[in-house]
């Protein structure tokens, strides 16, 4: 079984949020929102190594790990921190993840002995619209072979340092969409729905964000 190097990214500013502190270190059962994540790839024993990529302001909350500097995008982070990975496999997770499980971290390892890049996804429920000028809808998308992406994702890690050199400009939302499209074959792993991004307050209904 191949070892694998986890990048935790936790080096967004959070501006869409509205609060003064980056939302993935705002508390959330005892403890900042980064920290779940963290604390559950400790956890696991195929994962090697954590690198966390934080600003310096917040680095100290993950005293026993290398750290990597935020980049301005997301994507940038991740390169950053794919600098420093020393291990054949990579596991990228946003840290505004917070309900990532166990189970599906295994269900995500297992698969990747088999099929290479994958990443954790769920099955879109709404009925999608594509619209064109003025809201008119275009056409209605068949939705049973959709999924919203999620992370983790795990994948060799010099495919994805292929795929970064190849496409030095390109801006990517999660790190699989640039492997597709260096031509490597990625397979979605349906994972638990309870795995959301903390994006707006309503995603944190039991928590004081002001
Ligand atoms: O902004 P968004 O929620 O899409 O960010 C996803 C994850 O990437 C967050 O955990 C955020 O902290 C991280 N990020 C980062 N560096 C950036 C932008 C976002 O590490 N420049």
């Amino acid at each position: 079984m191949e070892t694998v190097t986890a990048i935790l990214l936790a080096g967004g500013r959070g501006t869409r949020f509205g609060t003064a502190i980056p939302k993935q270190f705002l508390p959330l059962d005892g403890k900042p929102i980064a920290l779940h994540s963290y604390h559950l790839f400790q956890n696991i024993p195929w994962i090697h190594e954590i690198i966390v990529v934080v600003d310096p302001d917040y680095a100290h909350l993950f005293p026993d790990t290398p750290h990597a500097k935020p980049g301005l995008r997301r994507q940038d982070s991740v390169k950053n921190a794919l600098a420093l990975a020393t291990h054949p496999l990579v596991l990228i997770h946003d840290a505004a993840r917070p309900y990532t499980t166990h189970a599906d971290c295994n269900k995500l390892y297992k698969a990747a002995q088999e099929k290479g890049a994958v990443l954790l996804a769920t099955p879109i429920q709404s009925t999608i619209k594509q619209t064109g000028q003025n809201n008119r809808v275009l056409r209605t998308i068949p939705r049973e072979h959709l999924y919203a992406a999620a992370t983790p994702q795990l994948m060799p890690r010099d495919q994805l340092k292929n795929a970064f050199a190849r496409f030095p400009n390109r801006n990517f939302t999660d790190d699989t969409s640039l492997l597709e499209a260096a031509g490597y074959s990625v397979h979605i792993v349906p994972g638990d729905p309870s795995n959301i991004k903390i994006t707006t307050p309503h995603d944190l209904p039991h928590v004081q964000t002001v």
